[in-house]
């Protein structure tokens, strides 16, 4: 018997959800619901520092306006940090990770990378950093096609708990995924770098890797992703017309839908990820901007 398909949608709520955080949610929605799968949010607010409770509740109300609700009680990661803590520890056993007490401003010479291992006193605060690793992946994309990881885990030393206390993101999303039994990852083009850290992780850890799709990335008429980063607006609640435009960019053409229920219907039945094959991007049409 195959395992039943277990998706997500895992906004970090350090803004509202913007016209490109609809796209993904939608894109992690259709796929599960075609599937006859379940689809979950978990809100991803690991990063204290960013994340808000008032962000959380913002998005999770955006998505239920598009009716777009979570098939399980909605998880926060800020309430997991002991499960996040205990891999670490597993880590640190397996001398898999190290101290370090680096600052941002030290690493700037090596554009950001911590290709090394550092001399760090853990009297004073210190993060600890996955050690690099000659390890290559390859990997199947449903939409990007064969992705090839060569030296991505060479050059850097991810961060898996910052020297403020906080956990990474890194760590938090395999730790979830996995006790969440999710079996599908849809998500943005953009998290593709962040994909060989994370087929490590479940390796050092025995685990079985989901299946990883990666959707193009929807960027503004200067080509830049849009993003919280790129100042996108706050997208209006329950607007069909703001759905329909978010369907358009996954090749989905609901624009008879009378309902935001029927264009979900219509939707589930037209997704087919395979019209996006070996799009990384795709440019926001002019008609749109007024929707970032
Ligand atoms: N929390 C991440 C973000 O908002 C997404 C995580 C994922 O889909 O793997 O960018």
């Amino acid at each position: 018997m195959s395992t039943p398909y277990r998706g997500r949608f895992a906004p970090s709520p350090t803004g509202p959800l913007h016209f490109g955080s609809l796209v993904s949610a939608l894109a992690s929605y259709l796929d599960a619901k075609q599937k006859n799968g379940r689809w979950i949010i978990r809100i991803e607010d690991v990063d204290g520092a960013r994340c808000t409770p008032f962000f959380a509740q913002q998005i999770i109300t955006t998505l239920n306006s598009y009716q777009l609700y979570s098939d399980e009680p909605i998880l926060y990661q800020s309430n997991f940090s002991a499960a996040y803590e205990a891999k670490l520890y597993e880590l640190k056993k397996q001398l898999k990770v190290f101290p370090c007490n680096c600052t941002r401003q030290s690493l700037t010479k090596h554009n950001g990378h911590h290709p090394f291992i550092c001399q760090s006193d853990t009297s004073r605060p210190h993060s600890w950093r996955l050690k690099s690793c000659q390890q290559s992946y390859e990997y199947q994309d449903p939409i990007q096609g064969r992705l090839l990881f060569s030296n991505d885990l060479e050059i850097t030393s991810p961060v898996l708990k910052r020297k403020d206390g906080y956990f990474s993101y890194q760590l938090a999303v395999v730790v979830d995924d996995h006790q969440q039994n999710i079996t599908h990852l849809v998500r943005g083009a953009d998290l593709i770098e962040t994909t060989a850290q994370q087929l490590y992780l479940y390796e050092l850890f025995g685990w079985v890797t989901p299946s990883i799709c990666h959707i193009p990335l929807i960027v503004n008429l200067s080509g830049d992703k849009v993003s919280k980063q790129n100042h996108a607006q706050a997208i209006k609640n329950g607007n069909l017309h703001t759905l329909i435009r978010a369907l358009h960019y996954l090749k989905i053409n609901v624009t008879n839908a009378t309902s935001i229920n029927e264009a979900l219907i219509l939707a589930t039945q037209q997704w087919n990820p395979s019209k996006l094959i070996s799009i990384d991007k795709i440019k926001l049409e002019e008609q749109d901007q007024d929707l970032i």
